[in-house]
């Protein structure tokens, strides 16, 4: 054997203890990080047991192994576990998913210019800097009235889910293939609706892409299910599945 075969061979044993050491020594939640959640996370207190142990693993590696940085605003413990929760609900059906290629989470204390277009932003998602922004003011008022279909939490990081599904870092292609097919499908033939004027259920701004469509598709899904399905129970039973939650 010689001695490249030999550097790599202790190269890749290295990236197997690594691999192996970051998965059995997960930082766990404290408790009053807990305490945070069964205080406010409302999806969180409607699990059993068991699901909400997973559901701590998940807020935990967010809180824990996400960049936080703040923009006008100091991201304190409180605010990562409550953006650590919304992520988790959005990924509930997906235990091992971490939106790993979004290192960073860039909070802000309320809407912000974007320099790109100079429009306010209330959140946003730059995968070509694996960056999330939300504006911390207005996900507070997504949670604050759970049943108006507006969650700029879930909406952005709804839009990260769909980028890494595509991104090809070992956590790509969760989502069911013939499923997305039939989302597709289905999203824009509504889309089409929505913009001539004949959509009767989702707001406007879903008809400006496939992208925003469902953003806020996911939004009225956990905000507003049983109106979803009622509206549109094919597309409602579609999107379950994709997010592998019945609701
Ligand atoms: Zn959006």
């Amino acid at each position: 054997m010689n001695y490249v075969a030999v550097a790599i061979l202790g190269l890749a044993a290295l990236n197997l203890s690594l691999r192996l050491y970051s998965r059995f020594h997960r930082r766990k939640l404290t408790a009053a990080q807990r305490q945070v959640m069964t205080t406010y996370a409302t999806y969180y207190q409607q699990l059993d047991p068991a699901s909400q142990l997973r559901f701590e693993r998940t807020v935990a590696d967010f809180v824990n192994r996400k960049e936080w940085r703040g923009s006008g605003i100091a991201v304190v413990d409180g605010m990562k576990v409550m953006i650590g929760s919304c992520a988790a609900q959005l990924l509930h059906g997906f235990p091992e998913v971490r939106l790993r290629h979004f290192k960073r989470i860039v909070v802000t204390s309320g809407p912000y210019r974007a320099t790109l277009d100079g429009k306010l932003h209330l959140g946003e998602v730059r995968p070509g800097q694996g960056v999330i922004i939300i504006s911390w003011s207005d996900f507070v008022k997504g949670y604050a009235d759970p049943r108006n279909a507006y969650n700029v939490g879930l909406h952005e990081f709804a839009h990260a889910l769909w980028f890494e599904n595509t991104i090809q870092n070992g956590e790509e292609h969760f989502l069911d293939e013939a499923l997305l097919r039939q989302w597709n499908v289905l999203a824009l033939a509504e889309i089409s609706r929505i913009n001539t004027g004949s959509g009767h259920f989702f707001r406007k701004y879903a008809g400006a892409n496939t992208a925003e469509f469902l953003a806020v598709a996911v939004e009225y899904f956990f905000e507003q299910p049983e109106e979803f399905k009622a509206a549109f129970p094919e597309l409602f039973g579609v999107l379950g599945g994709l997010l592998r939650q019945g609701r």
